[in-house]
């Protein structure tokens, strides 16, 4: 059994084949998949799909490349994060990738995240892109014994290593069945087997053999035979250590 970490379900490319979707997750043993939430003005949207189906959790939070949205609040995030099945906060983090300086405003949402994870003791789930060294930096003036997970990550092992240090998982999306991604194959083996969880990041990045189509949920089976193969372990074992982290990690599913 398998759950996906990280996908964007309410996406329309997927949320309007919703039963297609379950159908598959159903049919490749993928139990659970976690809806992020990437912006408030889609909230509404996000919660009304994750409360009609057991299958789904949610987050709630604003992706740091969204420059053109009202800021969150402290109350906006906490307040929505009380919901049952609101189970982790983000994605959230730094992306310096399309955006140019001043990014403070990127700097602060990330902290604002970081101190309502914090105080409600709910996991962080942090997007970095080309901004490495300032979400480490970020992440440990925060100062919060709730970790949280490196989403997608695309670093190498020296750079896992900093974020393991300090308590947060590594999720690996469909990048590692990629043949020219030798640095997340690297993570891939060296990754403690109880710090890893797999994700689509849905509806993109699908993984072999499905690269450049629509990605979703079910595809998350492939991301796990992949990283099983690079270890030299088998599937089962990755599914099983996948699921337990899922659940060690983001303890309210527990409650569910
Ligand atoms: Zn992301
Ligand atoms: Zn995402």
């Amino acid at each position: 059994m398998y759950i996906d970490s990280h996908c964007h379900v309410d996406f329309p490319q997927l949320a309007e084949n919703v039963d297609a979707v379950l159908a598959n997750m159903q049919q490749h043993q993928v139990q659970k998949a976690l809806v992020v939430s990437v912006c408030l003005e889609d909230w509404p949207r996000l919660i009304q799909l994750v409360e009609q189906h057991p299958e789904f959790y949610a987050s709630v939070g604003v992706h740091p490349g969204y420059d053109e949205v009202p800021e969150p609040t402290y109350d906006d995030l906490s307040q929505r994060a009380q919901h049952p099945k609101v189970i982790a906060i983000g994605e959230t983090g730094l992306d310096y990738y399309r955006l140019t300086e001043p990014l403070d405003w990127q700097r602060e949402r990330f902290a604002l995240h970081l101190q309502v994870s914090k105080d409600l003791a709910l996991p962080s789930i942090i997007h970095t892109r080309n901004a490495y060294d300032d979400t480490i930096a970020i992440m440990k003036a925060a100062d919060s014994e709730t970790a949280g997970v490196m989403h997608c990550f695309g670093e190498d092992w020296e750079a896992a290593k900093r974020a393991l240090d300090l308590g947060y998982y590594i999720s690996l999306s469909g990048i590692v069945t990629f043949k020219n991604a030798p640095q997340v194959h690297e993570v891939a083996k060296k990754v403690p087997l109880d710090r890893l969880l797999i994700e689509t990041d849905s509806p993109y990045l699908a993984p072999v053999p499905y690269r450049g189509k629509t990605n979703e949920p079910a595809w998350v089976l492939h991301v796990a035979e992949h990283i099983a193969q690079l270890r030299g372990e088998s599937a089962a074992q990755i599914a099983q250590a996948t699921t337990a982290n899922f659940y060690q990690l983001f303890h309210k599913a527990q409650t569910l």
